[in-house]
């Protein structure tokens, strides 16, 4: 498998940055988890929005999903231009109305509503949801195919649930939204600490951290290591090949 990251700002894009976007390439699919802003932009430079087999939602927060609309908008555009866009899997926790309605015209998407535990099976493999603990519904995504498996925290406060999901990863994504020490009481985000506790306790293979504070990556990194070893910082471009 190979992970390209589009977007790892949390909360907001800075300059020239973007807010959560990744994708994940199995030998068969073209796996997009979460589009939030400023990240369309950055995934044009390595590939087309047409070619994407699946993409999936973690949570509704704007952060993780505003360049959906923009993508839909690109897709039904080229279509009504004459070419032929098949509807891409659209895996998503509950829509409200207003994006229901937005996104599910012109059978752009074929939307599939994520419940906690949902299957969804692959050619080879198959991808697990597992509802963890944010300020909405909120979902970590677990992939396996062959005999490797890639984990996602999407936004989460620790919780036993993450830990399970994370459980033997070959490469866990995992947000650092803050350093412990400036953990002003979040439950619903992890400090940099936290991610890598995780990461050493479910026995992950290598921690790659995302949902970053924008202005102290350095901080974030130095943090993790000191309590798992094989941890990376994530750049916008950057692929991760396991
Ligand atoms: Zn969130």
């Amino acid at each position: 498998m190979k992970l390209t990251v589009f977007g790892n700002n949390a909360t907001y894009p800075m300059a020239d940055g973007a807010c959560s976007c990744y994708l994940l390439e199995t030998a068969a699919d073209k796996i997009l988890m979460d589009m939030g802003n400023g990240s369309m932009a950055k995934l044009q430079r390595k590939i087309d929005l047409s070619s994407l087999d699946i993409i999936i939602i973690s949570h509704l927060h704007f952060d993780h999903m505003a360049d959906l609309f923009c993508a839909k908008y690109q897709l039904e555009t080229r279509r009504a231009k004459g070419e032929k866009i098949d509807p891409v899997i659209l895996i998503a926790p509950m829509l409200p109305d207003w994006a229901r309605e937005e996104l599910l015209n012109n059978n752009v998407f074929r939307y599939i509503e994520i419940s906690d535990g949902m299957v969804y099976p692959l050619g080879k493999g198959r991808i697990i949801f597992t509802k963890v603990v944010h300020l909405i519904e909120s979902y970590a995504v677990r992939v396996e195919e062959d005999d490797k498996v890639f984990v996602y925290s999407g936004d989460t406060g620790l919780c036993p649930e993450i830990q399970t999901a994370a459980q033997n990863a070959d490469l866990f994504l995992c947000e650092a939204t803050m350093t412990e020490s400036e953990n002003i009481g979040f439950g619903h985000h992890l400090s940099a600490k936290s991610a890598a506790v995780i990461a050493h306790k479910a026995k992950v293979k290598k921690l790659l951290l995302t949902h970053l504070p924008t202005d102290h990556k350095d901080r974030v990194l130095e943090e993790a290591v000191l309590h798992f070893q094989d941890t990376e910082v994530s750049e916008i471009l950057g692929e991760y090949a396991f």
